[in-house]
């Protein structure tokens, strides 16, 4: 029985590397295609240049996938698919090759210790809201029930008086 998921990716390279982030994503989607996993939509991949001495080039991209996986096992795989790309060493927030996040799934809230869909930070996040809107713009938040387009309009419209 396969179940539909909305997952996010990221990757955060130094700006020497050979491959650039926007060609890891492709790459990245590319993998998980060859594991079976059906990609229904992507988003373009939204590239930055970051600012400043670090010069590192972020890059973030969605997609809607249809697969037999469950969660955890889709997890699983996708922390496999992060070790092959990654070169980071276990810091949160550290310079990695690859992030694969489980945002939204067809099957409403999932809560275990290793995994929680929604994922807990995307309604403040305008790089996971931003390739969301186009390709799962009329997807529903289980938790607040508004849409992915309603979430994005409210974290960036200009003023936001109340939250
Ligand atoms: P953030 O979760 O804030 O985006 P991150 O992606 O940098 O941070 P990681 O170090 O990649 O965090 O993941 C930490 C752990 O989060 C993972 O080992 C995984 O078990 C857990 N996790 C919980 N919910 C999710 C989810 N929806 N998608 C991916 N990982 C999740
Ligand atoms: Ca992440
Ligand atoms: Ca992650």
């Amino acid at each position: 029985m396969s179940d539909t998921y909305v997952i996010a990716l990221g990757s955060n390279r130094p700006s020497r590397t050979a491959a650039s982030p926007r060609r890891l994503i492709d790459r990245a989607l590319a993998r998980l295609q060859d594991e079976g996993i059906a990609l229904i939509r992507r988003s373009a991949t939204i590239e930055t240049s970051a600012i400043g001495p670090s010069s590192r080039r972020y890059a973030n991209a969605a997609a809607v996938i249809r697969t037999d996986y469950d969660p955890q096992g889709l997890l699983t795989l996708f922390k496999q698919v992060e070790q092959e790309f990654g070169d980071r060493r276990g810091q949160r927030w550290s310079a990695r090759a690859l992030d694969l996040d489980i945002i939204l799934w067809s099957g409403g809230p999932w809560h275990s210790n290793r995994l929680t869909i929604p994922h807990p930070a995307f309604r403040e996040r305008d790089f996971v809201l931003g390739p969301m809107v186009a390709i799962a713009g009329n997807w529903r938040d289980p938790v607040s029930g508004l849409s992915v387009r309603h979430l994005h309009a409210r974290l960036t419209r200009p003023t936001r008086a109340t939250r």
